[in-house]
């Protein structure tokens, strides 16, 4: 299974799961025409497009991507997105597992500032389980068998004290950070609460562009659990493995 991004941060997100014969799209926040592109145009073998939540960096581009697949989001996100057309989003209910295509999904309930965000566990026979979470400041569930983690690594809490007090990011934007973003603290938190023997990849997402530093990150999630980690960068294209070795 081949992951894409297509993009990942404040600026837009979108993912790309897809094998010779099926796909699943993560998120609708980069125009439908990079998707388009990331599918080889295609569209007939996307089982779906998961939201997480309604910010305008997931879902901008939520109607465009409507026309050509169904999106799938919670009642909160759904009701969030206004609608002017007669295509609408498939509601999911929290911690129901669906099959869509060859993807089994369980939508978990995030933490952030908006209606009623998700994050996924993705199982397929291809992938084994991908956890895909971003734009939540924790998790409160432990998720077992994980083989790939798609997951929020927004900012350092140093870093961001720093660009604070240098006068670059304004407190009120600190609080909405803490409140509503992964730090790298709250993350290796996650990751020590969980067992990652299966697990054999992670991929940090939506890293701030002022209060990250990508390389380090990644240095300090691989020291705190021994996984190869990368980060997302816009077009970066990833074999993701069912097992560790
Ligand atoms: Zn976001
Ligand atoms: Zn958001």
């Amino acid at each position: 299974m081949t992951l894409t991004i297509l993009n990942s941060g404040s600026t837009g997100n979108g993912y790309v799961l897809q094998s010779d014969t099926e796909a699943l799209v993560l998120e609708c926040g980069v125009p439908r025409q990079d998707c388009l592109a990331a599918l080889g145009w295609q569209t007939k073998k996307v089982a779906g497009c998961l939201v997480t939540h309604e910010h305008g960096d997931h879902a901008h581009y939520i109607e465009d991507y409507l026309q050509l697949m169904p999106v799938y989001c919670s009642k909160g996100t759904a009701e969030a997105l206004c609608y002017k057309r007669s295509r609408r989003p498939q509601v999911l209910a929290p911690l129901r597992t669906v099959q869509i295509g060859g993807f089994r999904v369980r939508p978990i309930p995030a933490e952030h500032d908006a209606a009623e965000p998700f994050a996924y566990i993705i199982d397929h026979e291809d992938l084994g389980r991908l956890l895909f979470a971003t734009d939540t400041y924790y998790l409160r569930y432990r998720i077992p068998d994980m083989t790939n983690l798609l997951i929020e690594c927004n900012y350092s809490l140093p870093l961001l004290n720093a660009n604070v007090e240098a006068g670059l990011i304004p407190a009120a934007l600190k609080n909405r950070t803490l409140d509503s973003h992964m730090s790298l603290e709250h993350l290796k938190d996650m990751l020590a609460a969980n067992d990652l023997r299966k697990v054999a990849q992670i991929v940090l997402i939506h890293l701030s562009a002022r209060n990250s530093d990508p390389q380090a990150f990644c240095r300090e999630i691989i020291r705190h659990t021994g996984k190869p980690t990368t980060y997302a960068t816009k077009g970066l294209t990833l074999e993701l493995n069912t097992t560790p070795f």
